[in-house]
């Protein structure tokens, strides 16, 4: 295990904090994607937000088309997959059913040449509709990347691509990223590039789906405002207490003219009496006096704004729907600001 740093900034008379950065978050935040995205300056924005949170879930789509297709196709993945689409699905429940019946009834040397041939074809059917709709979601991605781009004008380098090599038999897939010799599951031998045909594939990569689902986006986003305002500030470190037990702490922030930092905590979710008390607790034990709470809920019941206020944190709410310039309208400067009590 990684040691703890010493973190104990020039210009502040303050206690040191003992902290660590987790390796897998490091990894994710080194991506050179989540960099950029991290670089827009726009994790805040709420068009912007709702527009990576979209690409992310056919993102998702994507790589999990990706994944099934590796461990061989299973029928009944494709049965719940498309179960949305209607035409699909009669095909292959003919087929499931005719898989069973096979299965169960036949002994393993289907001699009936017929019913080999349909097998082959319905898979080729759906390789081919697997294909399909691989391309419709990557370029649904980019369509939607690039209308926003032109609108705010900035160029967002955020999407990964993944060369996907097809079977020019079958369209079944045989790699990605790189060719590989290999023999599919058609028949084909496939010895040369010559027989596969290769679709370039946009999507976030699983750095981008980690750093949007573990919602880091968030953390990152406060830590812009936080800097905007001039704080000096860390982001998603571990906090050692003085308990001897680590705390994830979301952001920390430094403000010089009055030696003071505080401590802040973001959540994408309803703000409950337990966040409140852990958060604070948490505080105590790596030495802090006050903080923050960053939430994206619209509605903050008064009774927890009073308890948060008893423990010396401000709540602020509605993070997406304000702009930058309200956001640090709410953050006070120093220790006078949270005279709160
Ligand atoms: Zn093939």
């Amino acid at each position: 295990m990684k040691e703890y740093e010493i973190y104990n900034p020039s210009g502040f008379s303050l206690p040191a904090l003992k902290i660590k950065k987790r390796k897998s978050r490091k990894n994710i935040e080194n991506d050179s994607t989540v960099d950029n995205l991290i670089k827009s300056k726009l994790l805040l924005n709420l068009k912007f937000n709702t527009l990576y949170l979209d690409i992310l879930s056919i993102s998702k789509e994507i790589i999990d088309y990706l994944k099934f297709d590796k461990k061989k196709i299973s029928f009944q993945d494709i049965l719940s997959k498309d179960s949305k689409k209607e035409g699909n699905i009669e095909q292959y429940k003919t087929l499931k059913f005719l898989i069973d019946f096979v299965k169960t009834n036949l002994s393993p040397n289907i001699e009936n040449k017929q019913l080999k041939e349909f097998i082959s074809e319905q898979i080729e059917k759906g390789n081919i509709i697997i294909k399909e709709k691989l391309i419709e979601l990557s370029k649904n991605i980019q369509n939607k990347l690039s209308n926003f781009e032109e609108k705010v004008k900035i160029d967002m380098p955020i999407l990964s691509i993944t060369t996907v090599y097809f079977c020019k038999k079958c369209n079944k897939i045989i790699c990605l990223d790189k060719f590989k010799r290999s023999k599919c599951s058609c028949g084909a031998d496939i010895t040369n590039i010559a027989y596969v045909e290769q679709i370039p594939l946009n999507h976030f990569n699983k750095n981008m789906v980690n750093f949007l689902e573990s919602n880091y986006w968030f953390e990152h986003g406060v830590d812009y405002i936080l800097r905007k305002k001039n704080f000096q500030t860390l982001v998603g470190y571990d906090v050692l207490g003085n308990s001897g037990v680590p705390h994830e702490i979301d952001n920390i922030a430094y403000y010089k003219d009055e030696n003071y930092r505080f401590f802040c905590e973001c959540k994408n979710s309803e703000v409950t009496e337990k966040d409140i008390f852990i958060f604070s607790g948490k505080m105590i034990d790596i030495g802090g006096i006050s903080g923050y709470i960053f939430t994206t809920t619209e509605n903050v019941p008064k009774e927890l704004n009073r308890l948060a206020r008893s423990k010396n944190i401000k709540i602020i709410k509605d993070a997406l729907k304000k702009n930058v310039e309200s956001l640090i309208r709410e953050i006070k400067e120093g220790e006078n600001g949270f005279s709160l009590k």
